[in-house]
């Protein structure tokens, strides 16, 4: 039997997951990546195989068909269709690790706890990130599992850029940057160097722009600055998340438009950014269809790209200089007019912009003697992957613990 490990990605009525062979050297191998969507209510899965081929395509009609159904589902369908795979351990993307965990961890009930007293940090996704967790050790009480942070890789960051300025006491508590899309930057951080071997040592901003958004400094492979804090709703607008926001705003929205802190919470998070600038659309790709004739999609595009180009300004300045700007998410990784409107704003840092290069997704973006773009396409489940190896293969080196 091949053991292979399982990489979930859970959300609100999601649950993505990828099936990796946990080979011993070389890299973890995919072989199937899959969604179930709309959990809850009548969901459907699809599976594809590693060249992408549909192996599985279902519609569930079963209205109370959970998490915890679409794991068992999962678990079968592994049994039935991956002849010679055995389920050996399981990653998981948990987007807190608040200040103590900069790096992957196995999840004991102690560790579970720990995880769960960080639910108030991330309330929208840290107790759906964690319900797979408690399910699995209930049915499977053997089955190693992992945790890995999108917080982690900011962690090593400088205390300055980790700090907001506000009472002492406050910071103690946990009001702090923490950063996010940690996983996203330690892949792109761990595969500059097949671009260009110079850039592993270099100063680099990632942009990671997809329905959430954030850009990093890199510097030798390391973060030390990020666009989101203490939330995932700071730094750059997002699908519908409102970015940066003076705090002043949430004050009044509590005070003088009377709205709880739910209906505040919920305006901000899934009303905002490009859906709200725009009142159409958090896609990119029905705005962009849109641009040329609606003001209100362009408006919600340029204001996007403005805020890009602004933060940009400020890794930059974090870093003290610029190598290369690297792109990815689904807009960065495919929106050839973000990627031209961002590297023509941003002309100042010494970019040219390679039209045509652009327009084939490159990898490179710009020509010439200045910083070089790049694209670069996002695996944050191979990162998981990795993770989850490394801390099992410590503990089986390690057979006191
Ligand atoms: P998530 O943050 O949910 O993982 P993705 O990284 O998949 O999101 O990015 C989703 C965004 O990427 C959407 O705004 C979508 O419109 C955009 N996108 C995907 N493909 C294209 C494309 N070909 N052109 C423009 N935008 C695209």
């Amino acid at each position: 039997m091949i053991p292979v490990l399982l990489v979930l990605n859970a959300g609100s009525s999601s649950l993505k997951f990828q099936v990796f062979e946990f080979g011993a050297a070389e890299d973890p191998r995919r072989v199937f990546r899959g969604l179930f969507e709309g959990l809850g209510n009548a969901p459907r899965l699809l599976i594809r195989d590693s060249a992408g081929t549909i192996v599985a395509e279902e519609t569930l009609e079963a209205p109370a068909f959970g998490h915890e159904a679409a794991l068992l589902h999962v678990a079968a369908w592994l049994r039935a269709h991956g002849q010679g795979l055995e389920l050996a351990a399981v990653g998981h993307r948990v987007v807190h690790g608040g200040r103590a965990y900069d790096r992957p961890v196995r999840v004991d009930a102690q560790v579970l706890e720990a995880l769960e007293r960080l639910v108030p940090l991330a309330p929208l996704h840290q107790p759906h990130n964690l319900a797979p967790v408690r399910i699995l050790r209930r049915r499977f009480p053997d089955l190693p599992q992992v945790a890995c942070f999108d917080t982690a890789f900011h962690r090593a960051q400088p205390e300055i850029a980790q700090l907001f300025a506000v009472p002492h006491a406050m910071t103690e508590r946990g009001v702090r940057r923490y950063g996010f899309h940690g996983l996203s930057y330690a892949h792109i951080a761990s595969v500059l160097a097949e671009y260009d071997p110079a850039l592993a040592s270099g100063r680099v901003v990632v942009a990671h722009l997809g329905n959430g958004a954030s850009l990093c400094a890199l510097e030798r492979g390391r973060s030390i600055a990020t666009t989101m804090g203490f939330s995932a709703l700071d730094g750059l607008p997002m699908g519908t998340r409102c970015g940066s926001l003076d705090a002043g705003v949430v004050f009044y929205m509590l005070r003088d438009m009377g709205l709880g802190p739910e209906e505040a919470e919920r305006m901000l998070y899934t009303q905002s950014g490009l859906l709200g600038v725009s009142g159409l659309s958090n896609d990119m790709r029905r705005l962009r269809s849109l641009a040329a004739t609606d003001p209100d999609a362009r408006r919600a595009i340029d204001l996007f790209v403005y805020r890009i180009g602004r933060e940009f300004g400020s890794l930059v300045a974090a870093l003290g200089g610029l190598d290369a700007l690297i792109f990815t998410g689904g807009i960065g990784e495919n929106d050839v007019a973000t990627r031209a409107e961002v590297l023509r704003g941003a002309a100042w840092a010494g970019f040219e912009l390679d039209e045509a290069a652009n327009a084939c997704g490159g990898p490179r973006v710009t020509r010439g003697r200045g910083p070089a773009a790049w694209v670069v396409p996002a695996d944050e489940e191979v990162m998981i992957a990795r993770g989850t190896r490394e801390v099992l293969g410590q503990v089986q080196r390690q057979p006191a613990l």
